[in-house]
């Protein structure tokens, strides 16, 4: 699943606007800064007039045509005074002193979203976004997050029990960047796992994260032989599958299994493990179970080091069936 052109362009047009947006910014923080200290203007062109001065003597010298260095070493003690002077002058206003300077959103690529010829982070996650925070993804995090969460729907064992559950949910959001964790999020159908699953992937994609998000089904439809073009399509599913911030793999133990799909779980638990990211697992199985239809390899690798969640009680969806709210 490659980006269309049009996906391309909409991410290249993002970048343009950033760039003019961040410019814009600059030519207002200058005019106004100076208008309260005009002698920052001086400076500036002192600076630049003195930069290039600088820039013809360092080329006399690299031709061997005898710059002088005591002119030399003079420019540029003349460029360190007026680099003070000015910064002086914005702190004595209680400006910071990069304040005139260019403040990229990205300062990686400078907003161009690409470093050289290599796409930079920032294109990478969007791109990221684009491909695989599929509509299905998209759409339910609207109505499911932290702050949609109501205890309303929990029947009284899940009302004692999840309270622990959100907690460590919320605490993986707020440590995501410092700490390397996984989860799995493991209980019977219809007791609140996707909700919770769903509302950390929308605090992460708030905050600039790459979430990728497949079924166990979908999962091994990627990986499968038959599936899809080979090349670089291929190869970059299977870097979002590996590299994203957060993989989240839901319903494990629907998908049918022979030795190659576990061997393939194993892999990519393994891989992201290595890579430090994070993983989420959910299952409608028991541990038991889970161990038993998977190795004993896959198990050990999981209780090793997962954050193990579990969900109890009775179907919330049918409950509110029953109870005729929505
Ligand atoms: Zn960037």
């Amino acid at each position: 699943m490659p980006l269309t052109n049009k996906q391309y362009d909409a991410i290249m047009r993002e970048y343009d606007r950033r760039q003019y947006r961040n410019y814009r910014t600059q030519c207002a923080r200058r005019d106004e800064v100076f208008q309260k200290i005009p002698r920052i203007r001086e400076i500036e062109e002192q600076i630049s007039s003195f930069s290039i001065a600088q820039a013809e003597k360092l080329f006399l010298d690299e031709q061997g045509t005898g710059a002088d260095p005591r002119a030399l070493e003079d420019l540029r003690r003349g460029l360190t005074a007026l680099r003070q002077e000015k910064e002086l002058l914005l702190k004595g206003q209680g400006y910071p002193a990069d304040y005139l300077e260019m403040h990229y959103t990205c300062p990686a690529c400078q907003d161009t979203g690409y470093i050289g010829r290599r796409k930079c982070d920032c294109f990478r996650r969007e791109e990221i976004r684009l491909l695989y925070s599929s509509s299905r993804l998209e759409e339910a995090l609207s109505k499911e997050n932290f702050s949609t969460l109501s205890f309303d729907v929990y029947d009284a064992e899940q009302k004692a029990a999840m309270p622990a559950v959100i907690g460590a949910c919320q605490r993986f959001v707020q440590t995501f960047d410092q700490e390397f964790q996984n989860l799995m999020l493991y209980g019977p159908v219809g007791t609140g796992k996707t909700f919770l699953t769903n509302c950390i992937a929308k605090e992460l994609l708030d905050s600039s994260h790459s979430v990728v998000y497949f079924t166990a089904f979908q999962l091994f439809e990627q990986f499968s032989p038959s599936y899809g073009d080979a090349g670089s399509a291929e190869e970059q599913c299977h870097d979002a599958i590996l590299d994203s911030d957060l993989l989240i793999l839901d319903d494990l133990g629907t998908e049918l299994l022979n030795t190659f799909t576990v061997s393939r779980l194993f892999q990519v638990l393994n891989e992201r493990a290595l890579r430090r990211r994070s993983t989420i697992i959910s299952t409608n199985l028991s541990l038991k179970d889970f161990r038993d239809l998977y190795s004993e390899r896959i198990f050990s690798r999981i209780t090793s080091s997962y954050t193990l969640l579990k969900f109890t009680g009775s179907d919330i969806r049918i409950r509110r069936k029953i109870s005729g709210s929505p």
